[in-house]
């Protein structure tokens, strides 16, 4: 027999996400253990999902990438690619647990088949399908913190997989939503979201709160700070997102002191807005031209068509008349790492769709400004080409949403353009709290 007021309430769980750089060795384990001691001792479930340590995954590809003589990563088996890839996270995960049972907690490892953490069989950008929550939620409300390879789950063929670089922040936000998590704290090396790349200009400010929608576009316009998906998850489901520095001091977290950061959330949480929030930039650009393609109905559809089917994503795609004839050049941008199939493909397209020439240009950066303010307020695009215009640089391509508005310029523009942009839209006067 139970009276409602001898139930225990269940505890608030909280999910906490360290990247490569905060769990690199074993000093920033013990750090990042400091911070989830500070969560356990108050009280709540921790879950908390690493990454592996910095610059694992990147020689692990390479070691893959050697063994495939032709140095092609479109050919090789791309389960064993996952078996491979996913296992620096294993390390910090175990690590980590240790570290945390040396000082006392109950703590236990979990790789993403033991949840099971059920993906789709996309491997190498695996999907989140499921996560169950019968394993971990009744271990983290008995006390025992729950530590989660990021970045890995399982197929329905029983294979391993992995969500695609920068995945564990996907893992975070997914675990928060299916285990009713209270809030998800991304730890890394810097301290919030800035206006725009703090290496880049010193006048980038930490952004107290910025809207999921403006995190979604910065994340996918270069931002680098949390992988896109994550991001279009939390926004989904509602999960409040806070960005912080696993370099600070624990002992002041500790004492009470509020730690910088930034949260993401709903537009309508914000109170201070900013018409425009950030920009970013991206140097994996590039854009490809089509020569003199016949101006007549159905050959773009036929261009843009193919691409699809082959599961190359373009950008800005622009058209004009070419000199001579009734004939149009059309180009498009697209990621750098596209342009030799993109090549190959229109190759085999060249009489059909009719066109003369094709030009491949890399050495192209996309600058974005991004902002919820821009949907209520006129001459935002003003600003920006007027900007370029006085610091004479040039746009090829551009290309906007209703939150957002990006040009391709040559990349030897690209830092003098964020810094001007910065500067025209008044970020340097954005104030930090805290
Ligand atoms: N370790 C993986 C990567 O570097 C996943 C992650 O850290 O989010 O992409
Ligand atoms: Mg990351």
């Amino acid at each position: 027999m139970s009276a409602p007021f001898l139930q225990k309430p269940a505890s608030s769980r909280v999910v906490l996400k360290f990247g490569g750089t905060s769990v690199a060795d074993l000093d920033r384990i013990a750090n990042a253990a400091e911070f989830i001691k500070l969560e356990a001792d108050a009280g709540h479930g921790v879950i908390v999902v690493v990454s592996a340590m910095a610059g694992e995954t990147n020689r692990l590809v390479d070691l893959v990438q050697r063994v495939d003589s032709t140095g092609n990563s479109a050919e090789f088996d791309r389960r064993e690619y996952d078996a491979v890839v996913s296992s620096g996270e294993q390390v910090t995960s175990g690590l980590l647990a240790l570290t945390l049972q040396r000082h006392g907690y109950k703590a236990r490892s979990w790789q993403g088949w033991q949840i099971p953490l059920k993906t789709n069989d996309a491997h190498g950008r695996a999907r989140i399908m499921d996560i169950p929550e019968a394993a971990i939620g009744p271990a983290v409300d008995a006390g025992e913190v729950a530590i989660i390879a990021g970045f890995q789950g399982i197929t329905e063929a029983q294979r391993i997989s992995t969500l695609g670089r920068g995945g564990s922040d996907t893992t975070a936000v997914a675990l928060a939503a299916a285990l009713g998590a209270e809030r998800c704290d991304i730890y890394t090396d810097i301290d919030g979201v800035y206006t725009t790349d703090p290496r880049i200009t010193s006048e980038a400010r930490r952004l107290d709160r910025i809207s999921y929608e403006e995190m979604l576009e910065m994340a996918s316009l270069g931002a680098k700070v949390l992988q896109t998906r994550s991001v279009e998850l939390a926004m989904a489901y509602n999960v409040q997102l806070r960005v912080l520095s696993s370099f600070a001091n624990p002992e002041e977290a500790r004492s009470g002191k509020l730690q910088p950061c930034t949260v993401i959330c709903n537009e309508d949480e914000i109170v201070e807005k900013h018409i425009v929030s950030g920009i970013t930039h991206s140097h994996a650009e590039a854009k490809i031209s089509l020569m003199t393609v016949p101006d007549e109905p159905g050959r773009a559809a036929r261009i843009f068509e193919e691409l699809a089917a082959a599961d190359i994503n373009v950008d800005m795609i622009v058209q004009s008349p070419a000199k001579t004839g009734k004939a149009a050049n059309i180009s498009f941008s697209l990621d750098e790492g596209d342009v030799a199939r993109a090549q190959e493909l229109l190759a085999t397209l060249k009489d059909t769709i009719g066109y003369t020439d094709v030009v491949a240009d890399r050495s192209v950066s996309k600058v974005s400004v991004i902002g919820v303010g821009m949907k209520s307020h006129a001459g935002v695009a003003a600003t920006m080409f007027k900007t370029l215009a006085d610091r004479s640089i040039n746009i090829l391509n551009i290309s906007t949403s209703e939150i957002k508005i990006s040009v391709l310029i040559h990349s030897e523009y690209t830092e003098l353009a964020v810094r001007a942009l910065h500067q025209a839209y008044g970020l340097h006067t954005i104030a930090e709290a805290s």
